[in-house]
């Protein structure tokens, strides 16, 4: 009895324990204090909501006196200890990528108790939105995509960096319709001889849909990098059919799913799309243990790439802009 009247009382002060961790809307005008390649410091004015993170809030920003325009994402200052460190990973990481297919990070900085992260601006919304609006892309779209991502995963790798959370809803689309990998939280820079349990256990803080096999068995080492090309198959296979090839009720079906490969491709009576046998093959190949699955490089050159047309980005402009969020 009187371990129920604690649990009643622990449920009672839960909701203040977990109190909301977004920050409070930033005022109309944001100041950036001055610094040595800023003296002047400047002002963002700030315009329409963009989104809401785990902990982060995302606000349009113009920079006064000029027509450019950023994303600002605000967390608070004072952040629970793994929050910070959470947020401290990504802007370690995320201040040192500069390639055209991640979300360019240009500044941060702190006003009124909130850190403030200066990004590029993707207007148009997450890849996830958009292939939810169309009820899937069509296969020259995927080919697209697909190799925006892969060179962006090339980029990564090449600095030794693991995004670790790569899905549909943490790619978002600029202005053109590109594809922009945003949200390096999870991501780590791979140094030998790193505690695998310690990836192991914040990674399973991700979304389960998405995570490779080794990361949850203990004992695999070696190919870690891999665990972004699985992430990749799992992409494509949602552009195609709209949903994760292992979606399942609970977070343990998808993994044993996940573990032993059982997924379907949409039988071609029902699937109002079609699918390539070369789609189905290169997804399958990303789908395989991490030591055989195929490196950005080998993934541009595959088949599918050749079987079908791959559009300009112009024709993925006009073509796919009606669908972003307005
Ligand atoms: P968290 O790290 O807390 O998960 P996110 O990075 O996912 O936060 O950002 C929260 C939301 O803000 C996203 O879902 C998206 O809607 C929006 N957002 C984030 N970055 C950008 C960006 N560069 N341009 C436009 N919107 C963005």
């Amino acid at each position: 009895f009187k371990t129920a009247v604690t649990n009643k009382a622990t449920a009672a002060l839960k909701p203040n324990k977990e109190k909301d961790q977004h920050p409070p809307p930033p005022p109309p005008n944001v100041t950036e204090p001055p610094s040595t390649d800023r003296r002047e410091g400047a002002v963002y004015q700030v315009g329409k909501l963009l989104g809401k993170g785990g902990f982060a809030i995302c606000y349009e920003g113009k920079l006064a006196g000029s027509s450019k325009r950023y994303a600002l994402k605000i967390v608070k200052s004072k952040m629970p200890l793994k929050m910070e460190q959470k947020f401290q990973t990504e802007l370690q990481i995320h201040s040192k990528m500069r390639q055209q297919n991640i979300v360019q990070f240009h500044r941060a900085f702190t006003f009124e108790e909130s850190t403030y992260l200066v990004l590029e601006l993707c207007p148009n919304g997450s890849l996830m939105d958009m292939v939810k609006a169309r009820k899937g892309l069509t296969e020259p779209e995927v080919r697209f995509y697909t190799v925006q991502i892969a060179g962006a995963i090339k980029y990564m790798h090449s600095k030794g960096i693991i995004h670790r959370d790569l899905k549909m809803g943490n790619i978002f689309l600029d202005k053109h319709m590109n594809a922009k990998i945003g949200d390096f939280g999870l991501a780590a820079l791979l140094v030998t001889g790193r505690d695998w349990q310690t990836i192991r256990r914040t990674t399973l803080c991700g979304t389960p849909n998405y995570i490779a096999p080794e990361i949850l068995e203990k004992g695999k080492r070696g190919h870690d990098h891999m665990v972004d090309i699985w992430s990749l198959g799992i992409i494509m296979f949602a552009m195609l059919t709209t949903k994760p090839p292992f979606q399942s009720k609970t977070t343990d079906e998808i993994y044993r799913r996940a573990k032993e490969r059982d997924y379907e491709w949409p039988s071609p009576e029902t699937s109002k799309r079609y699918i390539s046998r070369e789609a189905k093959d290169l997804v399958a190949s990303m789908l395989t243990d991490a030591e055989l699955r195929p490196d950005p490089d080998q993934i541009v050159q595959d088949n599918f790439f050749l079987c079908g047309y791959m559009p300009v980005a112009s024709d993925i402009n006009s073509k796919l802009r009606d669908c972003a969020p307005q």
